[in-house]
């Protein structure tokens, strides 16, 4: 490897992916670090009565992008970068998590995010069988169907909106009452088929054999069929829905940038409209942008955009 990078871009999703085809395209000396090639997008969602569907735009061209980076690209490094620090030259120093050392004049994070999680009975088992993370992803397959939404966000709020016009009941378990936006939860929440519990916790999420579906591959044949609900007195309640949204916070992986550039409070990396971040030759795409994503279309698009804004960066430095 030539000893300074023109680009180093941190993670393999679709926004790193499509950075990394810019980078290709101008002949650009360019490593890929990222454990993996193709991030999250593989989510196949069955609900009871419906066969499993993929419910991701884009799809296939990460795929395709996966392909060409693998085939074209000379530095994949299958690792983690753990620390990125600016030189006093206005070159990067990136450390991986094996230890590894490489420099580079730009960087491109592309990290993404994780869902937070409840870590409660059945959401691991039932995560694509009626339990979803993403609302803006699933909410059309709930249409005439009762569903639980968990979380005290601005996501939660904007799933029971979503929900509530799709749904035929929405119950909404704002475990944490504080964090929500008044007016747009006030909104949501004087909706007909809204049902608020507010100082209620999750006990667990349960299932029950689809009679009418075969078992997939793991053998299973349940899907999400009730949540139980325990409240401040003990008394434990059992909610029958056919879908269990986990809308709660989504986490930044801003390990190796923590320092270096802007955060928002909630540890999303602050950028312009240009993908730009506090830091000059420093870029950021995707979900762990400030920008509005969550979605593999916005993250693609965002991606091309830092690819094509680091160029314009290394032609002029
Ligand atoms: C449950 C769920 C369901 C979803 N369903 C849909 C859907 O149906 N349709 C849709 O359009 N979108 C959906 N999304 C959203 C979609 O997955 C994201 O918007 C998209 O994947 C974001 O792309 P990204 O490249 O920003 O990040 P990611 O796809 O998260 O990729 C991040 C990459 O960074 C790597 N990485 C992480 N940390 C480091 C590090 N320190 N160093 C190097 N690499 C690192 C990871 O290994 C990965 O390769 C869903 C999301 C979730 C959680």
């Amino acid at each position: 490897m030539d000893n300074v990078l023109d680009i180093a871009i941190l993670g393999g999703g679709p926004a790193g992916l499509t950075a990394a085809r810019y980078a290709l395209f101008a002949e650009l000396n360019v490593a890929l670090i990222s454990p993996d090639l193709g991030g999250k997008v593989s989510y196949p969602f069955a609900l009871r009565g419906m066969s499993p569907v993929d419910t991701v735009w884009g799809a296939e061209m990460v795929r395709d992008f996966a392909d060409f980076v693998a085939a074209n690209l000379q530095h994949h490094i299958a690792e983690r970068a753990a620390q990125v620090v600016r030189r006093d030259d206005g070159n990067f120093d990136i450390t991986l998590e094996n230890g590894g050392q490489l420099v580079s004049r730009s960087i491109i994070i592309c990290t993404g995010v994780r869902a937070e999680r409840l870590f409660v009975d059945g959401e691991a088992k039932f995560w694509g069988r009626g339990l979803s993370f993403s609302a803006i992803s699933h909410a059309p397959l709930f249409k005439g169907r009762a569903v639980a939404v968990v979380g005290s966000g601005d996501r939660a709020i904007l799933a029971v909106h979503i929900l509530s016009r799709l749904a035929s009941k929405v119950y909404h378990i704002a475990v944490r009452e504080h964090e929500i936006s008044a007016d747009l939860a006030n909104q949501a929440w004087s909706r007909p088929n809204v049902e608020v519990f507010r100082g209620w916790e999750v006990q667990q999420v349960v299932g029950a054999s689809d009679s009418d579906e075969p078992a997939d591959q793991d053998g299973s044949d349940e899907y999400v069929c009730g949540i139980d609900l325990v409240g401040l007195n003990g008394e434990v309640r059992r909610l029958d829905v056919d879908g269990v949204f986990i809308q709660m916070a989504l986490l930044p992986n801003n390990s190796a940038v923590r320092g270096l550039v802007a955060l928002a409070n909630d540890g999303h990396i602050v950028v312009d409209q240009d993908c730009a971040t506090s830091v000059p030759g420093v870029f950021a795409a995707g979900d762990i942008t400030n920008t509005c994503a969550e979605q593999v279309p916005v993250s693609i698009g965002e991606g091309a955009k830092a690819g094509l804004t680091a160029w314009r960066y290394l032609a002029s430095n």
